[in-house]
């Protein structure tokens, strides 16, 4: 299995499934930012002042200059869409009976972007720029996942 593969057409394949399991943890920053929007429905971040960067979710490392961070910014709930995109199709290829949209939304404060999906986008086309706001989950729905979050709102 050293080989190098150079014509894409020459790549053999074997049809079956492995039997792999993994567990993802949120790690300290994922926590942090987990617990306090289940707890007090926050978006919570984490500030590098060394290179005046905010990452969201919290973090416990700069990935830039790698100092360590602590979960200490509030950013959001509202912000700018930088990006989106309008699904079609599931995770198993099947058409959806209503496409999905998901965003990359910059939540003020915060320099990172955030993907979630986009809610009630209307009959007016998304605009790269527009201002949207997080819709936090009431807190007896809260579980402390991402899911806490239902999305983003386009702001009238
Ligand atoms: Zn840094």
């Amino acid at each position: 299995m050293l080989e190098r593969i150079t014509q894409p057409d020459e790549i053999r394949r074997w049809p079956g499934e492995l039997p792999v399991e993994h567990r993802y943890t949120p790690g300290v920053g994922g926590e942090a930012f987990f617990t306090a929007l289940r707890d007090r429905g926050v978006l919570l971040g984490s500030r590098c002042t060394e290179c005046s960067y905010t990452y969201v979710p919290a973090r416990l490392f700069c990935e830039r200059c790698f100092s360590e961070l602590a979960a200490d910014t509030e950013v959001g709930p509202q912000g700018a869409l930088v990006s989106f995109t309008i699904g079609f199709v599931g995770l198993f290829g099947e058409p959806l009976e209503e496409p999905e949209t998901y965003g990359l939304v910059r939540l003020d404060r915060a320099d990172a972007v955030l993907l979630h999906r986009v809610l009630d986008t209307g009959e007016e086309p998304l605009e790269i720029g527009e201002r949207v706001k997080a819709i936090i989950r009431s807190p007896n729905d809260r579980d402390g996942t991402i899911s806490d979050i239902e999305g983003f709102r386009p702001i009238e």
